[in-house]
């Protein structure tokens, strides 16, 4: 006796991962990952390592950091890798990437990468706008700001947990 089994695409767990260097997660960050939320099954967190790169704060403080934002959220996971992002979307079982998008500058450099991930494995990327007020967080002027002795606690959500 045979059972048929009907197999629907909309029944797929939707899982995406979200890379990033995260140095360090900031509200923009987090306010893709709790728009993403909404979309998504689980929300891989993952945490490129560049070996040519020199990180301001360290990668157990970034993790600490990251996990800390999201203790209460059974729908995330953090982890961290060392490879094609496509190879480590596979191994975790994410079919999907998401990434921010403020400016044609993201816009630029991201959907090229978007077209050759796709391209190479099938794998799509998803898209999405921060609120306005977020717009201007931009990791590389945060680091700019902490490294001169700046305040960054209004723009990184519990910022004790990176530095302590
Ligand atoms: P990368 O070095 O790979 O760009 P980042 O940590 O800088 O890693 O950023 C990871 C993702 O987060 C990117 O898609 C970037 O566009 C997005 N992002 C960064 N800052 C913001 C922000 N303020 N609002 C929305 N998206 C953001």
């Amino acid at each position: 006796m045979f059972t048929l089994v009907s197999f629907n695409l909309n029944d797929m767990k939707k899982s995406a991962c979200f890379p990033g260097s995260f140095d360090p997660f900031t509200k923009g960050h987090e306010d893709i990952i709790r728009k993403g939320l909404g979309l998504f099954d689980e929300i891989v967190i993952a945490v490129g390592i560049n070996s040519t790169k020199n990180y301001l704060f360290p990668l157990e403080k970034r993790l600490q950091h990251i996990k800390s934002c999201f203790q209460d959220e059974p729908k995330i996971r953090v982890i961290t890798y060392q490879k094609l992002t496509v190879e480590m979307c596979k191994d975790e079982g994410c079919n999907y990437i998401l990434r921010g998008l403020r400016d044609v500058k993201d816009f630029n450099y991201e959907v090229p990468i978007a077209l050759m991930n796709r391209d190479m494995t099938e794998i799509e990327t998803v898209f999405l706008v921060p609120d306005t007020s977020l717009f201007a967080i931009n990791a590389t002027i945060i680091r700019e700001i902490y490294k001169n002795g700046g305040k960054i606690d209004k723009y990184v959500t519990n910022f004790d947990q990176l530095v302590n």
